[in-house]
């Protein structure tokens, strides 16, 4: 018999989660043991299982990569349209959020600011200060200042990885200007590193299926479908424009720049989309999303080792674009003129923000709140998005790492490379 492909295994997970989410509350519980905390305990083993391969793989895939890459016109060249890629993907993504804010104005029911509708309970107030802190514009600063880390250990300790993929980068730039013996050793070690890495990943792929049903079963008990309803107009503009991103803006600036069938990179990348989807974690999803790239979208080594880690942590279209149209709705909730001036602050942190963000659950917040303060809102704004971040952030995710695979498509493409979703390389 066939083997189910892994997409349809991870789908069909899906919608058994969200049933199961569905019939039982987070207290259901048969024998004393409750779902939930078993839910719990597989999900975090197979996000633990995702995280514990990711500094291992960023830093042997970088290296290899950019001493791969060779010379510094290479790597100058690379790095420049990834960056390109980036910001433009990026600002695509605001500039669709922006549109459907102004067009849909969440933030006023009724012809209210919708603060008052909605109300704002002490609970979510205590939340947001537990997650966001007091976080302001200097923290911007932060971010790019942590791009070259003090100790490289701390910062692969402490999942800093803007600081670990600098560190990476020159190493592997400076490991091609030494003498040959050492050269050669040190590439056959970080290459035999990556290619370990990689099958780990591969296995860990195969319990996808079993971690993704946890996962989303416990996000679905938790949030029921009630927490929906207020914020319903909210919901679908996030929904509804990062869907216009997801399937026409990114399919579409793929087809124009590389004449490639865009269903095929659907299809190539389904295991790493429905994995950031249940993750809501760029960076947990991006062993496979380098698994999906190589192996099915027949991306080489040398450019996805480089476009994609990077990408990982600095090019997030859907927290960009979710970034500004929360950061708007909060305004129009807490009834602020919403000015030209004030839209474009908004467009323009929202697009650095986006950079420095990390790729972990929910972590749009912390950059949201950093929105606020520059646009002179209190924090506690955030508290009237808190009931459906969570599903909004599965969605974002997907968005994200989405529009990283497409950039490495589109730059292994513009670098000569052949073969690409062609499907020969299918697994
Ligand atoms: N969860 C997102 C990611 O990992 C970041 C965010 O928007 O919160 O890509």
């Amino acid at each position: 018999m066939r083997k189910l492909a892994l997409h349809w295994q991870i789908i069909i997970a899906l919608v058994l989660a969200t049933v199961t989410g569905l019939i039982f509350s987070p207290d259901s519980a048969i024998f004393g043991i409750r779902f939930y905390a078993v839910f719990d305990f597989i999900g975090t083993l197979f996000l633990n299982a995702l995280k514990m391969i990711i500094v291992p793989l960023v830093v042997a895939s970088l290296i290899t990569g950019i001493a791969g890459i060779g010379g510094g016109k290479g790597l100058g060249r690379l790095g420049a349209k990834s960056l390109l890629f980036y910001m433009t993907s990026s600002l695509l993504a605001i500039l669709t959020g922006l549109f459907l804010v102004n067009l849909f104005n969440p933030g006023i029911i009724d012809g209210q600011a919708a603060k008052n509708v909605l109300g704002l309970s002490a609970d979510a107030v205590a939340t947001v200060e537990s997650k966001v802190g007091g976080k302001d514009t200097s923290d911007i600063a932060g971010v790019f200042l942590s791009m070259v880390p003090t100790n490289v250990v701390a910062a692969a300790a402490n999942g800093q990885m803007l600081g670990l993929i600098f560190f990476s980068i020159v190493f592997g730039y400076f490991m091609t200007r030494i003498s040959e013996p050492y050269a050669e050793s040190q590439f056959n070690f970080w290459q035999g590193l990556f290619e370990v890495m990689m099958k780990i990943t591969e296995w860990v792929m195969r319990f996808a299926p079993i971690g993704v049903y946890a996962l989303v079963a416990k996000v679905v008990m938790n949030t029921g479908l009630g927490a929906f309803k207020p914020l319903a107009v909210f919901f679908i503009t996030v929904l509804f424009a990062l869907l216009i991103h997801f399937l026409i803006i990114l399919p579409m600036l793929m087809k124009l720049l590389t004449g490639l069938n865009p269903v095929r990179h659907f299809k190539a990348m389904a295991p790493a989309l429905l994995t950031a989807f249940s993750t809501s974690s760029s960076a947990a999803t991006l062993p496979l999303t380098m698994e999906c790239v190589e192996k099915n979208a027949g991306v080489s080594n040398r450019t996805s080792s480089f476009v994609l880690p990077l990408g990982a942590t600095v090019n997030m279209d859907g927290t960009a674009l979710y970034e500004c149209v929360a950061a708007l709705f909060i305004a129009q909730a807490y009834g602020l003129e919403l000015s030209l001036t004030t839209q474009f602050t908004v467009v323009v942190v929202a697009l650095l923000t986006s950079i420095g963000v990390a790729a972990i659950p929910s972590a749009s917040l912390v950059a949201i709140s950093i929105i606020l303060a520059t646009i002179g809102l209190p924090a506690e704004g955030i508290g009237l998005i808190l009931a459906v971040d969570r599903v909004l952030d599965m969605c974002r995710t997907a968005v994200n790492i989405f529009s990283d695979s497409c950039g490495a498509v589109i730059i292994a493409h513009s670098e000569g490379e052949e073969g690409l979703l062609t499907g020969e390389k299918q697994a």
